[in-house]
C-alpha cells in the first residue's frame, strides 16, 4: 500500500558537507525528528523505542492490561512513523526496548517488576525482549506494519546481544511476526565485549550492521559504572582497551560485508570520530546539536587520510 505523508514536505536540508562516511543523528524523543532532520544527516542512527512506551508512564504490561494490545501497538508505531516520515527515504534504525528494571519500577505498575543488586548487568534489552515474546511481538508487529504502509526506510536494531545464539533467537521473533530478514535491513548493538568477541558468528547469521554502543562497551569493558560518579573520572570511551575492541570489530565487519556504525555519546566527540574514519567505518551517528560538527570532523579526517595515501 500507498505511503501517505503525516504532513507536507518540509524544506530541504542545508548543504553539508558530501563525505565517504555517513553522518547520522540519535532521536531519543520522536518529537524531535524536524530538528533531526534539519541537521541534513544521512539518517537516524538510533531511535529509541523507549520513550514512545515510557512516555505514557506505565510498564508494557499495565499499559497492555489498561488499553489493550491494539493501543500499545499504535503508541510504537506513532511514534516511529514520525521520524521515518521525516526522513523517508533517509534510513531510520529502530532499537527495540532496553529499559533497566529500575526505570520500569518508577512507572505505574512498576511494583510488579523485579527489585536488582545491578540493573545495568540484569534484565534488559534482548535479554528481557527473548524472556516475554508476548511483549516483544508488539514492538516487531508494530514495524511490521510500517512495512506495510510503505516506511521501507525502518531497520531493525536489537540491543544488549553478547552472541550469535542472542541473534538467532532474535531473528526468529523477526521471521515469526511475518517480517523478511532477507529483505529487511535489521542487526545488533555492540555493547559487551562478548559480542565483540564473537561478531564472526553473528555475522554468518546474516546481520546487514553492528551499531557501537560505546556508552555501555566502556562500562562493561572498564568495568566501570556509567552512572556512578565516584567513578566517572575512569569512565573513558576512548581508553585502549576501548579502541581495541572497536577496531577488532570494524576489521572483521568489513572481511564480511557487514555495515559498522556508532550510537553511543562518544560518536559526537572529535577525536573518537577521528580514530572511526581511520578504521574505515561506515557511518557516524551523532547528537542533534553535535551533527554539524561530526560532519566536519569526518570530512577533514578523510581528505588527511587521502593526502596521507598519495604521499
Ligand atoms: C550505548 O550503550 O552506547 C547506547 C547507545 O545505548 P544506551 O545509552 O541506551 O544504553
Ligand atoms: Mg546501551
Amino acid at each position: 500500500s500507498e505511503r501517505e505523508p503525516i504532513e507536507e514536505a518540509r524544506p530541504k536540508a542545508p548543504v553539508k558537507p558530501m563525505t565517504a562516511t555517513e553522518v547520522k543523528v540519535n532521536i531519543s524523543i520522536p518529537e524531535a525528528a524536524e530538528r533531526a532532520a534539519a541537521t541534513g544527516a544521512d539518517g537516524v542512527g538510533l531511535l529509541r523505542m523507549e520513550h514512545m512506551i515510557m512516555g505514557t508512564n506505565k510498564t508494557p504490561k499495565r499499559y497492555i492490561d489498561d488499553h489493550g494490545a491494539k493501543a500499545y501497538r499504535d503508541e510504537i508505531v506513532d511514534g516511529i512513523r514520525t521520524v521515518a516520515e521525516e526522513f523517508y527515504p533517509r534510513p531510520v534504525r529502530v532499537r527495540t526496548l532496553d529499559a533497566p528494571t529500575d526505570e520500569f519500577r518508577q512507572l505505574e505498575g512498576g511494583n510488579d517488576e523485579p527489585s536488582e543488586h545491578n540493573p545495568m548487568l540484569g534484565y534488559r534489552g534482548i535479554r528481557r525482549s527473548l524472556n516475554e515474546p508476548e511483549i516483544f511481538e508488539h514492538e516487531l508487529a508494530a514495524i511490521k506494519h510500517l512495512y506495510e504502509l510503505g516506511y521501507d526506510n525502518v531497520e531493525i536494531m536489537f540491543p544488549l546481544v553478547n552472541d550469535a545464539e542472542d541473534v538467532r533467537r532474535a531473528r526468529d521473533r523477526l521471521e515469526s511476526v511475518g517480517i523478511d530478514t532477507t529483505k529487511r535491513e535489521w542487526g545488533v548493538m555492540i555493547e559487551t565485549p562478548a559480542s565483540v568477541m564473537t561478531i564472526e558468528e553473528m555475522a554468518a547469521e546474516g546481520i546487514d550492521f553492528a551499531s557501537f554502543g560505546t556508552n555501555d562497551l566502556t562500562q562493561y569493558t572498564l568495568a566501570v559504572d556509567r552512572n556512578n560518579e565516584r567513578v566517572s573520572d575512569r569512565f573513558d570511551e576512548l581508553h585502549p582497551g576501548v579502541l581495541k575492541l572497536i577496531g577488532r570489530t570494524i576489521e572483521i565487519c568489513r572481511e564480511h560485508d557487514v555495515d559498522t556504525s556508532i550510537c553511543g555519546q562518544a560518536g559526537s566527540k572529535p577525536e573518537m570520530v577521528e580514530f572511526l574514519v581511520e578504521e574505515g567505518i561506515s557511518s557516524i551517528s551523532a547528537n542533534i546539536d553535535a551533527v554539524r560538527d561530526v560532519q566536519h570532523e569526518v570530512k577533514r579526517t578523510e581528505q588527511r587520510l587521502l593526502l596521507d595515501s598519495v604521499r
